[in-house]
């Protein structure tokens, strides 16, 4: 099924582009890299920022493209339906850490970073979870204490994405005595620190060709200059995040599409009781229920999308967007699995690859349970304490 589109010919155009550098590039390695968890290598980041992949969104006044946000997710969704790492370094670069360093940083700290990671030289990790602090982001206790010119940072940060392997994080921590939110801020660390260190690489049951990892502070100096935003800025540090959750949604997005085109191909080729079993009801019924699941999701999130064209997209059509694209990579990964039987099982057929990242995609950026939870705040127009 054509990805449906009223996308305008320079969009239509990168689409090709990154999709043929999918199949080109990375089908061929994507299996062996998941099998043996293998960080996505250096030199391939380095040559998506040769192609401007990890510039899309970024200004060009820093080496980027300046195109809207949905330009770079065109660009996601191509790599992630075949090689979620090489994905995940389009996504770090024009929607996750490095576009709050865009949105909220100083023209220092722009300078000092954009450009390189840009060019693919560096890459930036976001660090907000903890082993006490996943759901309930904002009962972090990891603290930057201020000491003289900057701030000492300490604390453990839990299920790093490109933990261990990121030059840099962008780190949530604690920057005054307020209470939850309020005391939040976020500065930049550089993954060689004097005092940083790193967990053991965690056995995910997907996400692998991108390390997870404990990401530890212990009295880690941090330079004023580095503070991205002090306490009191968390709603803006959640805006940017926002953004992040697109990349996220258009990864769940990536996999279901992916589940589907493969099980398009395969119920017409494989053959039982004498016919393809695509002329079996409950195998059309089956593909049915994924082409609504998958065309619903596409359309939660294009709308979500277009509002960050300019400016920072509604956070709660992201929510909703996030939760339908995330439940339904698990459903269509899962139905695609079944409609291939056997091979549905193998690794040989990737089926199971996709349905194994369908999982992770949805618990990272915030669960479906917590985006459903706001969603129910917005529309009685009510603030839930969880805590009480
Ligand atoms: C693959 C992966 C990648 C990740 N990448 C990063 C990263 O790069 N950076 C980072 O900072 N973090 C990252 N995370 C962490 C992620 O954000 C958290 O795992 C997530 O927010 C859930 O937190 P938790 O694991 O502590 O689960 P918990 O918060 O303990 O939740 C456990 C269960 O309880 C439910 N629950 C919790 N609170 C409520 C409530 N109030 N109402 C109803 N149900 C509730 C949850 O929905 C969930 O089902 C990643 C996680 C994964 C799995």
């Amino acid at each position: 099924m054509p990805v449906r589109t009223d996308e305008d010919a320079e969009t239509r155009e990168l689409r090709q582009v990154a999709a043929a550098v999918a199949a080109e590039r990375y089908a061929p390695r994507a299996a062996g890299w998941d099998a043996a968890r293998t960080p996505f290598p250096r030199a391939e980041r380095l040559f998506l920022g040769e192609l401007g992949f990890l510039g899309i969104a970024q200004p060009p006044e820093h080496g980027g493209g300046g195109a809207p946000v949905r330009q770079a997710l065109v660009v996601i969704e191509e790599l992630a339906k075949v090689c979620r790492p090489a994905a995940f370094q389009v996504f770090e670069a024009n929607v996750g850490p490095a576009q709050a360093v865009s949105r909220l940083g100083s023209r220092d700290q722009r300078e000092r970073y954009l450009p390189a990671i840009v060019r693919g030289e560096l890459t930036m990790a976001v660090a907000i979870s903890e082993p006490d602090a996943g759901s309930a982001a904002t009962d972090l206790t990891t603290r930057a204490v201020r000491d003289g010119k900057g701030y000492r940072l300490t604390g453990t940060k839990r299920w790093i994405s490109n933990g261990s392997e990121a030059d840099l994080y962008l780190v949530y921590a604690r920057m005054s005595e307020a209470r939850g939110a309020g005391g939040v801020g976020a500065l930049i660390v550089r993954g060689d620190a004097p005092g940083i260190s790193y967990g053991a690489r965690e056995k995910l049951m997907g996400f692998r060709g991108i390390p997870s990892a404990d990401v530890v502070f212990d009295d880690v100096l941090v330079r004023e200059e580095d503070v991205l935003v002090g306490p009191g800025q968390f709603g803006e540090l959640f805006g940017c995040f926002s953004v992040e959750r697109l990349g996220n949604a258009t990864m769940s997005l990536a996999l279901g599409q992916a589940a589907l085109d493969a099980s398009v191909a395969y119920v017409q080729e494989r053959r039982q009781f004498g016919k393809p079993i695509a002329e079996f009801q409950a195998v059309q019924l089956a593909l049915a229920d994924m082409v609504l699941q998958v065309e619903a999701a596409r359309l939660l999130l294009d709308r979500a999308a277009r509002g960050a064209d300019d400016g920072l997209p509604d956070t709660l059509e992201v929510s909703i967007a996030k939760c339908t694209a995330n439940e339904m990579a698990k459903k269509v990964t899962d139905l695609a699995m079944q409609v291939h039987g056997g091979n549905g099982y193998t690794e040989e057929y990737g089926l199971e690859r996709l349905h194994r990242d369908a999982h992770g995609w949805a618990i990272a950026g915030g669960t479906p349970t917590i985006q459903r939870v706001r969603i129910v705040s917005e529309l009685l127009g009510r603030k839930f304490d969880q805590r009480r």
